[in-house]
């Protein structure tokens, strides 16, 4: 054993060291086998190791590795462009390419401000985000968040959010009508408590992934969003970090609605993990002023439009494409769904389960009556299951004064029953160990 000088969030905890993966599944030097149920951080799309990605990866690697973007464009980066314009949810998308979902937020918020600036309103700078919501650590992508990570930087960041996502507060006990008035009345009230003249933009997840784990918003909520951004004039971004990509059993988390967005952001899923890829679809009404500007877009990153990157992420939409993975999300995304409501039904701990395709969550509460959190519960469920070697990932979410807790799952599009099974029972055994703290 040598000395591990790596930082980790886990100080003076020894984690498995990864060897091997295959799927869901991923062995250490230790010769366990672990069970991957929420792809890391909710990266995994096809898996770990799929053979295609590798050859993808292994074709690209072996012709061109890197271009830097004022000198060069690459075969892959405009393959991949024509097809994200295939599925993204906009018309006439252009695409721009980064190397992690943080970095895409950046580049969003560089193209709000910058887009006003072109249309000779400088003074559209304000930016609305919601709660909860994780959008990232670089610190424009953490000023967007509602977050716990943003609260030791909160004296460097902007206070942008302001709006509470809806469906959110389990205990609200308001019906779907009640929680889509007060979700859009929640953003217009931001956008006028800021002045619509000077709001650039609003952001949000379609779908929650890590903050509040798995929060669908009510039918009708994004389409009575983007009426608020017509309306005020104000442009929609969403962030698709997460549920872009199949995750949610659509190319986009927004496809479930009827509804266009400006701009969204993707990553993790984009790429399987095979490299650090992420990057943006942008409504042609607002590229179309970059690609008539002398300076067009500049603010990209040096590995903006890696070669190696595009050549995957274009390999994975066409695995996607070519082996029906948006239905199988949607179809084992139901599977996986009932089996979490068997683990609710015999636990007195579950107080909701939540999602939408291949992400799923479950609030954890001290009983079923009031729905009050179950302080700890998240991290408590996590170290049982992994006890069990199988990975969720833990949620705790600051909301007002409480802290929610939650749990998700987010398993490679590539599973089978059995997998779902095998989660299924690792994950109510893991459950049930709250029963007896
Ligand atoms: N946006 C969302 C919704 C996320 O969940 C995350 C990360 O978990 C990010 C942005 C930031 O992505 P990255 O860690 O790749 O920078």
């Amino acid at each position: 054993m040598t000395d591990d000088y790596s930082l980790t969030a886990t100080p003076g905890r020894q984690l498995p060291v990864a060897v091997r993966g295959e799927g869901m599944r991923i062995w250490d030097r230790d010769g366990n086998e672990w069970l991957d149920a929420c792809g890391g951080a909710m990266v995994m799309s096809l898996g770990h190791c799929h053979p295609r990605l590798v050859e993808a990866a292994q074709r690209q690697l072996e012709k061109l590795t890197f271009t830097y973007r004022f000198s060069f464009s690459n075969e892959p980066m405009l393959e991949l462009a024509e097809l994200v314009r295939e599925v993204a949810p906009m018309e006439r998308g252009w695409a721009f390419f980064n190397s992690s979902g943080s970095e895409s937020i950046e580049s969003a918020i560089h193209l709000a401000l910058l887009f006003w600036q072109h249309q000779g309103r400088p003074g559209k700078t304000e930016l609305i985000s919601r709660y909860p919501s994780f959008h990232g650590s670089t610190l424009g992508a953490l000023g967007l968040s509602g977050s716990r990570w943003a609260l030791a930087f909160e004296h460097v960041l902007g206070q942008n959010a302001v709006a509470q996502a809806p469906n959110s507060n389990i205990r609200a006990g308001r019906s779907p009508e009640e929680e889509l008035a007060f979700g859009l009345q929640q953003i217009e009230d931001a956008i006028v408590a800021r002045g619509p003249e000077n709001v650039a933009a609003v952001f949000l997840e379609p779908t929650t992934g890590a903050s509040g784990a798995s929060v669908v918003p009510p039918d009708g909520y994004l389409e009575g969003v983007r009426d608020l951004c017509d309306r005020f004039d104000v442009l929609m971004i969403c962030d698709e970090t997460v549920t872009s990509f199949g995750r949610t059993g659509t190319w986009f988390g927004v496809d479930h609605w009827d509804v266009s967005p400006d701009i969204v952001t993707f990553a993790k899923g984009v790429s399987s993990g095979v490299t650090p890829f992420s990057g943006l679809a942008i409504d042609g009404r607002v590229a179309d002023v970059f690609a008539a500007a002398p300076e067009g877009f500049p603010y990209g990153h040096t590995y903006s439009g890696n070669p190696v990157g595009c050549a995957v992420a274009a390999e994975v939409i066409k695995v996607i494409r070519d082996d029906g993975l948006l239905e199988r999300s949607r179809d084992l995304g139901e599977l996986l769904n009932k089996g979490l409501d068997q683990i609710a039904a015999s636990s007195p701990h579950v107080g909701q389960v939540r999602g939408r395709g291949l992400l799923q969550g479950l609030e954890l509460v001290r009983d079923k009556e009031t729905l009050e959190p179950l302080a700890g519960a998240s991290q408590a469920v996590t170290v049982a299951a992994r006890e069990r070697q199988l990975m969720i990932y833990s949620c705790p979410t600051p909301l007002g004064e409480r802290t929610i807790e939650a749990v998700m799952l987010a398993p490679p599009l590539v599973i089978d029953e059995d997998d779902i099974d095998e989660i299924v029972n690792r994950l109510g055994d893991s459950i049930a160990t709250l029963e007896r703290v």
